[in-house]
């Protein structure tokens, strides 16, 4: 007699023919739970080995997750966060005494009205011809500007749909001695102070500054910038490839200057993150050096 109980659960490798005698019966069943345990065992290690990493990638890694807190907190959805070296720096104590703030070739020279060039007719050695969207006038910066002022300008492009145009790189002394001169004429000296620097004095004579346009501007060195697609961006953007608008709202008698939207400063990478993540917004504050709202010597 059949026990279909048994048979029942063995399937269909295991049906036993009328007749079989019960031993047989018991053969069946031990091999089947062989069977059963060998098929359980093998289905768990695969199991395993198909859960080992995406385990490790959960939590083997807290560099790519403190990244993603980092990056999550910043208004940058629009941003091509696969490009990992424009994340920014993750150690914020940065060493504020690495470069020079005195000596014109550091890329962290501060030069103010307070603070010239020394000496004052200084002028760069490595100017490079900045390559940007539009660049009329053939505008240089130094070497390591220039290169970051083009990458900036390919990722506006890349991220915007527009690109950048430079109206104004390096300034020799002599450059800015006869435009100073100019403005002092037609405005008067105070008048002049406000918006453009005496020779000696300016930032673009350390070929780290330059003004930026859009392409096609309504206007040029006007703060209506700050509120166009570019302005904007490169408000949100400009620390990733090193630079930091230098005469921001606001900050007058720190830099001396009015709101320049469109001034912009290399400084480097990690001095550009450092001040937006610590919320600082001159040179001077970073490097604790006195306001300069005017010249010591009017
Ligand atoms: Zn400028």
């Amino acid at each position: 007699m059949i026990d279909r109980r048994s048979s029942a659960p063995t399937g269909r490798r295991a049906q036993l023919r009328p007749g079989q005698h019960p031993r047989q019966i018991a053969e069946y069943r031990r091999q089947l739970r062989i069977r059963l345990t060998t098929i359980a065992m093998t289905l768990l290690a695969v199991l395993m080995i198909a859960l080992v990493p995406l385990l490790e990638r959960g939590d083997g890694n807290p560099t790519t997750e403190a990244q993603s807190a980092e990056t999550s907190a910043e208004p940058h959805e629009q941003l091509d966060w696969s490009d990992t070296s424009a994340l920014p720096p993750l150690d914020t104590d940065l060493d504020l005494t690495l470069h020079s703030t005195d000596d014109p070739s550091s890329i962290w020279a501060v030069v103010n009205k307070a603070r010239p060039l020394t000496p004052i007719d200084w002028q760069p050695d490595d100017l490079d011809t900045v390559a940007v969207s539009v660049n009329g006038d053939g505008e240089r910066m130094r070497r390591d500007a220039a290169a970051a002022l083009h990458d900036m300008d390919a990722a506006a492009q890349r991220e915007l749909g527009q690109g950048i145009q430079i109206l104004s790189g390096f300034r020799s002394y002599q450059r800015q001695q006869a435009l100073y001169g100019a403005y002092e004429r037609r405005d008067g000296q105070a008048a002049a102070d406000r918006y453009s620097s005496r020779p000696g004095h300016s930032e673009h004579q350390t070929g780290l500054a330059c003004d930026i346009a859009e392409t096609q501007p309504p206007c040029e060195l006007c703060n209506e910038f700050a509120q166009s697609g570019l302005g904007t961006w490169l408000q949100q953007n400009s620390w990733r490839f090193g630079f930091v608008q230098r005469y921001e709202t606001g900050q007058e008698q720190t830099t001396g200057y009015m709101e320049e939207a469109w001034h912009y400063r290399y400084v480097g990478v990690p001095l550009a993150s450092w001040m937006r993540q610590h919320d600082v917004h001159t040179l001077e504050k970073v490097f604790g050096l006195p306001d300069a709202p005017d010249y010591t010597n009017p």
